[in-house]
């Protein structure tokens, strides 16, 4: 038995604890500051006004996998080198494994005015549990003119959700019949709707379908909230012109990075400004201190960062942190698998999944998921936060995600079935 200890008790830490349990680990602790553990991905629904905040929240103690201890402090320093961390309480904690999934945290500060914006009115943000119900009341009090919706170019937790949010204003502004009083601008640093570009041509379909003014290449440098401005810089131009765009209505998804302790820590990947801890993105091992490893939000694999991919590094780390405790090489692959779903209009979704490979991979084999459908968003809305809470977070398999791989066994060729070009 070997003394475990876990940073962070949210989508990650929390499913690799109950496997560990599972296994028969015995000397396992969590560090985790929080009382409370959010569903975070309803806050999208939250924000879109169909999902009261209340639904989105458990006592953390409920999930605490028996046996596994709970140290409610955070950790403010990590020792790797003498095998500890501190806490900002001021304990050390001694470990033979180490598990980092301490997820990320906001960025408020990188954006000039960000704060202030989000203090007054009109602009909000649904990466917080507090603002997502702002949201809500700034767009069903919005009457007409500008609604932005801001993308930044960083790595952020669910890089579909600032368009997914628009796309709910923009469905509520047209059954509400102020569409023609509405300009609904995507103000985005990336270079393009979705990076696979099967889910990005039905996206521009949607963009085209509410009239959406879609400005990539446009990353947020500022935010003037008493002028109502927000200061764009293009980045395709080579003097990285200025576009100043006035709006009624702003979302903005925050800059992100690692936390502190991570970022300051000799286990941060000097290459990421953002402090993203370094792993392999198939083993999620450190590199530099085999007995840690990480998942989920926090390090620097190159998959976008959702509780989709969370759920599926969750049992190759354990399976992989459990050969280290023997001795044994890390045989377990993460594939790079994302799950992203695409809410479109109340009632419409799109999932989009892929792996490393840049390519979809749909882990229902027999349901065309390269369009809208209503069949996803009853997913969304009720599938998936109940496999959260009953499947994901007690560490067990989620029954119906393991569609594709039954069809791939029963020889189903299913992605060459739908393929699209
Ligand atoms: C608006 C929104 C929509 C989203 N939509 C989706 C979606 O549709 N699908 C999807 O798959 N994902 C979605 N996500 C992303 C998903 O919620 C995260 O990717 C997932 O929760 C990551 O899990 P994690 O364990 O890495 O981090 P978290 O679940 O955030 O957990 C991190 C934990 O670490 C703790 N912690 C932080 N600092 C410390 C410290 N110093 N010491 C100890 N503990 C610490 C925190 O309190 C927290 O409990 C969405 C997120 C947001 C905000």
């Amino acid at each position: 038995m070997a003394r475990i200890v876990i940073i962070g008790g949210g989508t990650a830490g929390l499913a690799v604890a109950a496997r560990l349990r599972r296994a028969g680990q015995s000397d396992i602790t969590i560090i985790e500051p929080s009382a409370r553990h959010f569903y975070q991905p309803l806050w999208t629904l939250v924000g879109g006004g169909t999902v009261a905040r209340e639904a989105t929240v458990q006592p953390e103690a409920r999930y605490m996998p028996q046996g596994v201890r709970w140290i409610r402090d955070s950790v403010a320093e990590l020792a790797p080198e003498r095998r500890s961390v501190t806490t900002a309480g001021g304990s050390t904690i001694d470990y033979d494994f180490l598990v980092v999934a301490s997820g990320l945290e906001m960025d408020y500060e990188k954006i000039p005015g960000l704060r202030e914006a989000l203090a007054g009115e009109g602009v909000s943000t649904n990466y917080s549990y507090d603002l997502a119900p702002k949201t809500w009341r700034a767009i069903s009090s919005f009457r007409g003119g500008v609604a932005l919706f801001h993308m930044p170019g960083t790595p952020i937790k669910c890089p579909g959700a600032p368009q997914k949010i628009m796309y709910l204003a923009a469905d509520h502004f047209r059954r509400k019949g102020i569409s023609r009083d509405a300009r609904v601008i995507y103000g985005s640093a990336t270079p393009s709707i979705y990076g696979v570009p099967q889910f990005a041509a039905v996206l521009n379909g949607v963009l085209e379908r509410y009239g959406i003014d879609a400005r990539f290449n446009h990353e947020l440098v500022e935010i003037r909230p008493e002028k109502r401005e927000a200061v764009f810089r293009n980045t395709k131009t080579s003097d990285g012109e200025q576009v100043v765009i006035p709006y009624d209505l702003m979302h903005v998804a925050p800059p992100q990075r690692a936390p502190e302790f991570v970022r300051k820590s000799a286990l941060a990947d000097p290459e990421k400004r953002e402090g993203w801890l370094k792993v392999d993105k198939h083993t999620l091992r450190n590199p530099d201190y085999p007995e840690v490893f990480a998942l989920g939000d926090v390090t620097n694999t190159p998959n976008a960062k959702t509780g989709a991919a969370a759920a599926r590094q969750a049992p190759v780390a354990v399976e992989n942190l459990l050969a280290a405790i023997a001795g044994k090489e890390p045989a377990a692959r993460y594939d790079g698998y994302i799950a992203c779903p695409i809410v479109t209009a109340y009632g419409k979704m799109l999932l989009c999944e892929a792996d490393y490979t840049g390519k979809p991979a749909p882990s229902f084999p027999f349901l065309d998921t390269f369009r809208e459908r209503y069949d996803m968003w009853l997913l969304k809305r009720y599938g998936l936060p109940w496999a959260y809470w009953n499947f994901i977070l007690r560490g067990r398999s989620v029954p119906f995600l393991r569609a594709r791989e039954v069809a791939q066994l029963a020889g189903a060729r299913a992605e060459s079935q739908y393929a699209r070009p």
